[in-house]
């Protein structure tokens, strides 16, 4: 769940300030790509906790009423919904995010839920559950031989083994130089054609496609609010890549679908549903 207040001024150290809105709108990077999956029209099951608190029962209720499935969505008792605090202030964002029941998505819980995996034409993760579990969901799916694509968000340093048991990589610039310490953009594409894709804000998406580096302009849009540009990306590649769409026509998919989603406010407001794009691609 994000809690989202926005003020002139961000307080200091000590300092309390006066600010002029607050909103709770559900959020989490897991949820949103579901969201957006599940808005396009993919039938989709989430794999993740909330918490024993009114803040799972909405996250839930969110869910459902987007048409995913929350058959393995449980409640961990005792234990807080993951949250994300933003201040939206002098035209930048500061963010505190508490994983709490996120952190109870352990392989142990996975586990229940391998008959979902098995069954599935793509798996879609992110990285706000434990590292183990990343690397948990990604050794199955190179067993049963399902594309995974990983969207390695938020950025931290991965096992190698994660990299090659996945499909497809989607990180942003910023996310990309983590992964890759700091390698040149095109060094870290040569070494995964087809496979590495790195999200570029309103320039695109850029691969490197065997023989030469490509970029998919995405469309230009009055951008309203960017969050959530990055799941709706994922949700559209992965369901455009699930359905046996090609690369190139997945990847226009997905800067459409994610275009639409900066034109309102809100990480889930702007997420499109499939008849939108359609009418615009
Ligand atoms: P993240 O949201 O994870 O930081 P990006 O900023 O790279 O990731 O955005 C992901 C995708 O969303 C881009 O590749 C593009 O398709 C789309 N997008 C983001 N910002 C804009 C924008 N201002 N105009 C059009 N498309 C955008």
């Amino acid at each position: 769940m994000d809690f989202i207040v926005t003020s002139s001024k961000r307080p200091g150290a000590g300092e309390t300030v006066l600010g002029e809105s607050f909103k709770t709108l559900p959020g989490g990077k897991g949820a949103n790509q579901a969201v957006a999956a599940a808005r396009l029209g993919a039938e989709v099951t989430m794999i993740g906790r909330v918490g024993d608190d009114v803040f799972g029962e909405e996250i839930l209720k969110n869910l459902n009423l987007n048409n995913v499935n929350t058959d393995y969505v449980e409640p961990v008792t005792h234990m807080e919904s993951g949250t994300a605090h933003i201040i939206l202030a002098e035209n930048d964002n500061s963010i505190i995010v508490v994983k709490a029941a996120n952190d109870e998505v352990t392989p142990a819980y996975i586990e229940r839920a391998l008959d979902v995996i098995k069954g599935s034409d793509m798996v879609l993760i992110q990285q706000e559950i434990p590292e183990e579990s990343v690397a948990y969901v990604s050794n199955k799916c190179a067993e049963y031989g399902i594309p995974l694509l990983l969207n390695p968000a938020p950025a931290r340093k991965i096992d190698n083994q994660i990299i090659e048991n996945s499909a497809y990589i989607t990180p942003n610039e910023h996310e990309a130089a983590i992964l890759f310490d700091g390698a040149e953009v095109s060094a870290s594409l040569r070494k995964y054609p087809n496979k590495l894709f790195i999200t570029e804000g309103s320039n695109g998406v850029r691969y490197f496609d065997g023989e030469k580096e490509v970029v998919v302009p995405t469309y230009k849009v009055e951008a309203l609010d960017t969050t959530g540009a990055g799941d709706t990306f994922n949700a559209a590649f992965a369901v455009a890549l699930a359905e046996g769409k090609l690369l190139q026509e997945s990847l226009r998919f997905a800067n459409r679908a994610a275009s639409l989603s900066v034109m309102k406010f809100g990480a889930q407001g702007g997420m499109p549903m499939r008849m939108e794009v359609k009418a615009t691609l």
